[in-house]
């Protein structure tokens, strides 16, 4: 019966062997040891399968080639027991793994070369027992010492590291107590057969299946598709941000000309009335291609935070004004409220901040039809720490959210009641960018809702205080009023016909002089024949574009003027890049008229 057991332990053994090393297998400790624990096992299992053979054809089993297997396959079970108490140590190992294994493997080497000769040369005998032979004597001994110490000493070191070793690892020394278990039971009953490298070769192939043996040829096309699938999402992201540069710069016109027939006294009520609808369109649109901006560099991890300090309550206050035209005629009250602890001034990605609170806003004012909505700021300071976390709530008494869609509300694309929001303007990509944009300044956004009755979205961000005191009494009210500049000289460079003549358009009523150019080669001629007071220069013209000119002027002595770096480049950070780059300023297409004023007023004196 042994024989049976020994040759089908063999077989196996050998198919799982092709199978392991015909793969490309991962270089890791515990391949490494399995790939000895295989040799060792098949080496082992042969020689039993010859005894096992030599005894049931009746053979002489004092002959020299008996005794001699007889030998080899305790020496497998020695070392059988030694390769895997190293795999438990391997497994059970966290930290300096493998100096620890160096060490482990100089005593198991010193151990090996003790072992060998005593196995090979110590007197074996053999004790006849009705049919069976029963090998015995000093060999026999040691080898049973030494193989029982070392399972021993696997199952201690698997219970002491429990906690450590992977659950499935644990499992070949489940089998090992089961096998040790059935192996002593069945001799019992059966001393003739010998079943030990059988149960062996079980725990042989529970281990195939438990080490970390990852198919590398699969890992490999995984790999290969995962980077296709990111190079695809690198090209959509790059798409969508070209889009949205391309769609910007013809924007550009679209708002400036609307807001131009928009100030036009002699337009009648329904012309006025297209003219309202054409800058509606156009700034939605241009929030759209925004939003889509801004997905992009936050997938593309581009976005960063840009410090910078500011007043927080004129900011928050600026945001609300920004919404009141949302509302346009709707029956809704828009109410604030700022704490009086509010520092006067913090340091912080103000960008992003109004960007969030905007977004909140804006949602407020879409999705009410009528009611009320706060905002609300209040914060916690801590002084010493120079610390201030900002709560910021926007209430509303709109339509709310049912429960089971709050959970979808952060996630991109994701409108809510699509059908409902038909007439409503939105990509869904709002509170998305929204909540990247608080996680990625270490905030929280939390919202709660009731269907019917409205809904709270809450902010909580920590910003640095710069002062307490509020020390900003400056100009914001300027922003509106339009002075005149009779006499002064401003360049507008840009390679496009259509924006110089939005430019123009929309520096008519300050009275300047304007000179146009389309290229940085004229507007160096135009400098060089003339002085200016300012100059507006777009960035992205062919052959030179606006650095290049720039650092050109700057060579120039004398050339003192201020430019503006102008462009459809609306990505956040692209200010203090192009300030970095010599820029006195930057103002982002499609001009926005309050932050022209603001520029205009700074540079040419504004108390004109
Ligand atoms: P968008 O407004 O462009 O559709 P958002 O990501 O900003 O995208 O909002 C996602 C959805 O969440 C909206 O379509 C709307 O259904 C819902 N939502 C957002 N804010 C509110 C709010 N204040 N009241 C009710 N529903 C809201």
């Amino acid at each position: 019966m042994g024989a049976y057991f020994s040759i089908s332990a063999l077989i196996i053994i050998i198919i799982f062997m092709i199978d392991f090393f015909s793969k490309e297998r991962v270089k890791n400790h515990e391949t490494d040891i399995y790939k000895y624990l295989l040799i060792v096992s098949a080496f082992g299992m042969f020689f039993d399968v010859l005894t096992s053979i030599w005894f049931k054809m009746g053979l002489d089993y004092h002959h020299f080639i008996y005794t001699f297997s007889c030998r080899l396959v305790f020496l497998y079970l020695v070392v059988w027991g030694m390769i895997f108490s190293y795999y438990i140590k391997t497994i059970s190992l966290v930290k300096d793994i493998d100096n620890k294994l160096k060490k482990v493997r100089k005593i198991y080497y010193y151990t090996l070369i003790i072992l060998v000769p005593l196995i090979l040369f110590l007197p074996l005998t053999y004790n006849q027992v009705g049919d069976i032979i029963v090998p015995n004597g000093p060999s026999v001994v040691v080898t049973y010492v030494f193989a029982i110490g070392f399972l021993c000493y696997s199952v201690i070191l698997a219970i002491k590291n429990r906690k450590v070793i992977e659950k499935k690892k644990i499992k070949p020394i489940y089998v090992l107590v089961i096998a040790l278990v059935i192996n002593t039971i069945i001799q019992v009953f059966f001393p003739e057969a010998f079943l030990i490298s059988y149960l062996l070769g079980i725990i042989d192939i529970v281990m195939y299946f438990t080490i970390e043996n990852p198919d590398i040829k699969i890992i490999k096309e995984l790999n290969m598709a995962k980077d296709q699938a990111e190079k695809a999402n690198r090209a959509k992201t790059d798409f969508l941000s070209n889009m949205s540069h391309e769609i910007r710069t013809p924007l550009n016109a679209i708002v400036g000309f609307s807001e131009c027939l928009l100030d036009h006294q002699e337009l009648n009520g329904e012309v006025k009335g297209f003219a309202t609808d054409i800058v509606d369109a156009s700034h939605n649109l241009l929030e759209i291609v925004n939003g889509i901006l801004d997905i992009s560099k936050i997938e593309a991890n581009k976005m960063e935070i840009i410090l910078k300090e500011y007043h927080p309550k004129e900011v928050l206050e600026s945001l609300g004004k920004l919404v009141i035209p949302r509302i346009r005629e709707k029956p809704i009250e828009f109410k604030t409220y700022f704490s009086p602890d509010l520092p006067g001034t913090l340091n912080g990605d103000v960008g992003k901040l109004k960007q969030i609170v905007l977004n909140i806003l804006t949602n407020a004012a879409k999705y009410t039809d009528k009611g009320e909505i706060i905002l609300h700021v209040t914060c916690v300071n801590d002084i010493p720490k120079r610390k201030s976390v900002l709560y910021i709530s926007v209430k509303d008494t709109g339509r709310g959210i049912k429960e089971n869609n709050l959970k979808n509300l952060f996630r991109k694309f994701e409108r809510i009641d699509e059908d409902k929001n038909t007439t409503i303007e939105g990509t869904g990509l709002g509170l998305a960018i929204t909540k990247n944009l608080v996680e990625m300044m270490g905030g929280k956004i939390s919202v709660y809702s009731k269907f019917g009755e409205g809904s709270i979205f809450r902010v909580y961000l920590e910003q640095e205080i710069v002062r307490m005191e509020d020390d900003n009494k400056e100009e914001e009210n300027s922003v509106t009023q339009i002075k005149t500049y009779d006499g002064k000289k401003v360049l507008i460079v840009d390679d496009s016909k259509i924006n110089l003549k939005v430019a123009v358009q929309l520096m008519k009523d300050y009275r300047f002089d304007v000179v146009t150019c389309e290229s940085g080669f004229d507007a160096i001629d135009e400098v060089k024949k003339q002085d200016f007071d300012l100059i507006f220069m777009d960035i992205m013209m062919p052959k030179k574009n606006g650095v290049e000119t720039l650092n050109d002027l700057k060579t120039m002595k004398k050339f003192r003027t201020p430019v503006i770096a102008l462009t459809a480049d609306a990505i956040e950070g692209m200010e203090e890049k192009y300030l970095q780059a010599g820029f006195n300023g930057y103002l982002s297409k499609p001009i926005d008229r309050d932050m022209l004023n603001k520029t205009i007023n700074k540079f040419l004196g504004g108390k004109k």
